[in-house]
């Protein structure tokens, strides 16, 4: 119960920084319709974690005679949505930051294949893990002028999609090469794919396809949203295809320079 407790407390701590950092960044490129949307998103999204922190407090409340190993279920849920909801309030802060300029991005002189062995090389265990083929084709000497931390942010979040979306002993390609005025990166996999319907609406906020709604995996639906805000800050252009269970790939153009 102590444990619970001090989670729920910690969900609290973290919500109210949202919501105090909210208050803070006015948001100046985006319309006050868009603005209400996602605030009304987001509160939708952190209510069902919410109520499941709430509930599962509640029962062990009831019973705090109980053990740790007996009431280990509800305890795990609680975890878990705290987890997701660590997640969700990142997302929406990085989001609310670039809505409101606040998001700086520090090119510096870097070296994209560097950079992409070592994310892919964070993902091998993963891979393995769901018996996975990762493998990579990297062009050496990519150099370019970019923000480190935001493109492996953006890596992570199509690596880690690639790698969720993928089924046991698929495959999942990462590519870079040298491009007109800069290079491109390739993410590829076989995995479920998405439904032609849904292809226009991957990057929109908060969209998540049907099956991975339903899935428990974590994801928030902003992931892709905070993809495209990273390759557009640095004047690119991501693109997606995809084949409903033939697998997916995302290309990404990034400039060497401003
Ligand atoms: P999340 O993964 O948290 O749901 P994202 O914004 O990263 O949110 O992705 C939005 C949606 O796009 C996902 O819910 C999923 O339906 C679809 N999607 C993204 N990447 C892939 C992929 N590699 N393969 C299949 N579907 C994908």
């Amino acid at each position: 119960v102590l444990i619970a407790g001090t989670l729920f407390g910690g969900v609290l701590t973290i919500l109210a920084g949202f919501f105090l950092a909210g208050r803070a960044l006015v948001p100046i490129r985006i319309s006050w319709e868009k603005q209400q949307q996602f605030v009304a998103d987001a509160s939708h999204e952190l209510r069902t974690p919410l109520a499941v922190i709430q509930s599962q407090t509640e029962l062990l409340f009831r019973h705090p005679d109980r053990t740790i190993q007996e009431e280990s279920e509800k305890i795990s849920n609680v975890y878990k949505e705290t987890r997701r909801m660590k997640k969700l309030v990142g997302d929406l802060l990085t989001l609310a930051r670039s809505d409101s300029n606040q998001m700086e991005i520090e090119r510096k002189p870097l070296q994209l294949d560097r950079l992409l062995a070592d994310v892919s090389w964070q993902f091998a265990q993963m891979a393995e893990l769901k018996e996975i083929k990762l493998t990579t084709e990297l062009q050496p000497g990519l150099h370019l002028e970019a923000d480190e931390a935001r493109l492996r942010q953006l890596l992570v979040i199509l690596l880690d999609n690639a790698l969720k979306y993928t089924s046991e002993a698929g495959q999942v390609h990462v590519a870079c090469h040298r491009a007109s005025h800069g290079a491109e990166l390739v993410v590829q996999d076989t995995g479920e794919g998405i439904d032609a319907e849904d292809l226009p609406f991957v990057f929109d906020r908060f969209f998540r396809g049907d099956k991975s709604r339903t899935s428990s995996d974590g994801g928030t639906g902003l992931g892709l949203s905070i993809a495209k805000w990273i390759v557009e800050a640095h004047h690119g252009k991501i693109r997606v295809e995809s084949v409903l269970g033939r697998g997916t790939t995302f290309t990404v153009f990034l400039p060497a320079k401003k």
